[in-house]
């Protein structure tokens, strides 16, 4: 399908799907005494739509995707599938038209431009404010200390900014545990909700720090066939 990137996964294997789902949340209630509280967000980049039946069907309500045109393909085979999708990749703003009737959240706005381009197409949608914690511009994200004043815009703008997202560095878990405490105390004292935060490899870290969302893909679907294949169209994940 999209890009020919795109691998059948876990389709035929769903009592494997859900053993690893469960162990995520044991994983996941070990760090936090509010599991509940914690809301999964299944990434089924790299993977073709049974990907997000797997998912569907063993309860999970939210499916994560970073490019346009492959998020745009299989939202539209998976249809029938009670989903929220979320938009994690780069925001680029010709693609915007082609992605507003499939999303649901917007977790990667890292500049005004981008929120107001959102909000042109789709009045009062659900947006998260990305939070560079790493001070790597080429990752995308907004400054931590430009970040209350972009809320404040893109509230302007009739976002309904939910929170806030933030992506860990490379490396062991552990770098990243500065960087999720840093978004949960300025989500808090922003009032926001949502601190969209941890990975396959660090959620446990971000779980510990506040995290209220993880977004994991190869934990749940196993390694993906080919991260970065031709044909793609966002950044880099
Ligand atoms: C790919 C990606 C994920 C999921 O990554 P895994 O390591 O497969 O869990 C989560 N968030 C973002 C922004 C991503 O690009």
């Amino acid at each position: 399908m999209v890009g020919g990137v795109v691998t059948s996964v876990a389709a035929g294997d769903p009592d494997g799907f859900r053993r690893r789902l469960d162990a995520v949340r044991e994983r996941i209630a070990a760090c936090t005494d509010r599991p509940e509280e914690v809301t999964i967000v299944a990434v089924t980049k790299g993977f073709d739509v049974s990907a997000v039946e797997l998912a569907a069907s063993a309860g999970l309500r939210d499916v994560g995707e970073n490019y346009a045109e492959e998020m745009v393909a299989k939202a539209t085979l998976a249809g029938a599938c009670p989903v929220n999708w979320h938009y994690l990749g780069a925001i680029q703003r010709n693609k915007i038209p082609r992605l507003v009737p499939h999303v649901d959240c917007w977790q990667s706005v890292s500049r005004h431009v981008e929120g107001q381009a959102i909000a042109r197409r789709s009045p009062g949608a659900r947006v998260l404010v990305q939070v560079d914690t790493l001070d790597r511009e080429d990752r995308g994200g907004c400054p931590v200390r430009d970040v209350p004043e972009l809320v404040s815009r893109l509230a302007d703008e009739d976002l309904d900014v939910a929170g806030l997202m933030t992506v860990g560095p490379p490396g062991p878990p552990e770098l990243g545990r500065p960087g999720f405490a840093a978004v949960a105390y300025l989500a808090d004292r922003l009032d926001l909700a949502v601190r969209s935060m941890g990975m396959s490899d660090d959620f446990e870290v971000a779980v510990q720090e506040g995290s209220t969302m993880v977004r994991l893909g190869r934990v749940l679907f196993g390694d993906r066939p080919s991260p970065a294949g031709p044909g793609r169209d966002g950044a880099a994940p």
